[in-house]
């Protein structure tokens, strides 16, 4: 793919309302489809890793002219697998963000990472480059549910994943688990929560199967194979991971993330906090305050726009004073500090600490884990409250 000189000439300037403090970049390159996975992804044998980053910096240029010089406080390389660009990519391609938006000193660099790419050679090349979080897919521990999921890596290869970090001096990392599998693969969810805590990753994120369109699960549910779990074992796994993590001295700090002290998700708290951040590559999304955007979904629409000088854009949205006060809501309820409420609305939360679901104090609400499992029905009433 060759590029157009002229682009950044052609291009729009997009100014931010509030200027970025996190980047995301999305890599959508994987090895294969896992079966639950519905992301925008590339499968390619092998990574097309200079014309990716070429295009990154290109849509920098079209793009984030407005910006130069914003300091940001989390990159992050999600995807697909960014692991799989090489040591080389991921070097180079946090080479161009941070010349268009140097981090802060103290920033957070993020790559997510299968296990069959982390070595020691490469946890050493990632820290050259300047990254110091690694987020770890391992989803389950058990070789059987692996292979279901159409996963590339087995149980042992994790070990000598987290091995590689901790030796390679990576002191934050975070480790992904799947629960709620249908219950006929014999999948052991307490060994799975046992196993992950004891290799010592300072986060853990947790992630319910749902079947969605376009999946192999959906094809094979179609066929009439169950493929999750009922929602009375979701119910119970989940319970189960907030009661064990807990004890193994993890903080529940939002729905779907366990951390150490400290070490709390920066990027991701950034989006629950409604900060401003760029997205880019293919499916990013990005937010400036007020206005939502997204990019091309596919990796070859995208590359071909960014290659004629296009800003990749796919589609936008203003938000509503209503969407805002939606989103307030339920990005408040979703973390452990809560959400700041009225007089008037401590009589409409009441009812759900009378049933378990939150606490309230010093006219905060805070959702317990039972009332995280019924996080959107309660978000909806508060918003239709906040609304009338
Ligand atoms: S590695 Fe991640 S992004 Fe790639 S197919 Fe599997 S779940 Fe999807």
């Amino acid at each position: 793919m060759s590029f157009v000189d002229d682009a950044a000439e052609r291009a729009p300037r997009v100014s931010f309302r509030v200027p970025p403090s996190h980047v995301y970049v999305h890599v959508p390159f994987c090895a294969r489809r896992c079966s639950y996975c519905d992301f925008a992804i590339a499968v390619r044998r092998r990574v097309p890793a200079d014309e990716f980053v070429e295009a990154i910096d290109r849509e920098l240029s079209i793009r984030a002219l407005g910006n130069a010089g914003a300091t940001v406080d989390t990159i992050y390389l999600g995807g697909g697998t960014p692991s799989r660009l090489g040591p080389a990519g991921i070097a180079r391609a946090l080479d161009v963000v941070r010349r268009r938006f140097p981090p802060a000193s103290d920033a957070e660099i993020t790559i997510e990472a299968n296990p069959d790419d982390v070595t020691p050679a490469a946890v050493a090349s990632w820290r050259d480059a300047g990254v110091n979080r690694v987020s770890l897919g391992v989803q389950s521990f058990d070789d059987r549910a692996l292979e279901w999921m159409h996963r590339t890596h087995d149980a042992a290869r994790v070990s000598e994943a987290a091995s590689a970090l901790a030796d390679g001096g990576m002191e934050n990392w975070s480790l992904d688990l799947i629960f709620a599998l249908p219950e006929a693969l014999g999948r052991d969810w307490s060994r799975d929560v046992e196993l992950a805590a004891a290799l010592g990753p300072p986060h853990i994120s947790l992630y319910g199967l749902t079947v969605e369109s376009h999946t192999p699960i959906a094809r094979w549910q179609d066929r009439g194979m169950t493929v999750e779990g009922t929602e009375d074992a979701y119910e119970r796994e989940y319970l189960h991971a907030d009661t064990a993590l807990s004890a193994a001295g993890y903080m529940h700090y939002e729905v779907s993330n366990f951390g150490r002290p400290g070490r709390g998700s920066r990027h991701n708290r950034g989006y629950w906090n409604g900060a401003s951040y760029v997205g880019l590559g293919p499916a990013a999304h990005g937010y400036d305050g007020r206005t939502r955007r997204w990019n091309e979904r596919e990796y070859a629409a995208w590359l071909t726009r960014v290659s004629e000088g296009d800003d990749p854009i796919a589609g936008s949205e203003e938000l509503t004073d209503e969407n805002r006060v939606a989103e307030q809501v339920y990005l408040g309820l979703r973390t452990s500090d809560g959400l700041a409420i009225s007089h008037s609305e401590t009589d409409v939360v009441r009812a759900w600490a009378d049933a378990g679901w939150a606490s309230i104090g010093a006219g905060v609400v805070r959702l317990t884990p039972t009332g995280w499992l019924r996080l959107d029905a309660l978000a909806s009433s508060l918003t239709a409250f906040r609304s009338r």
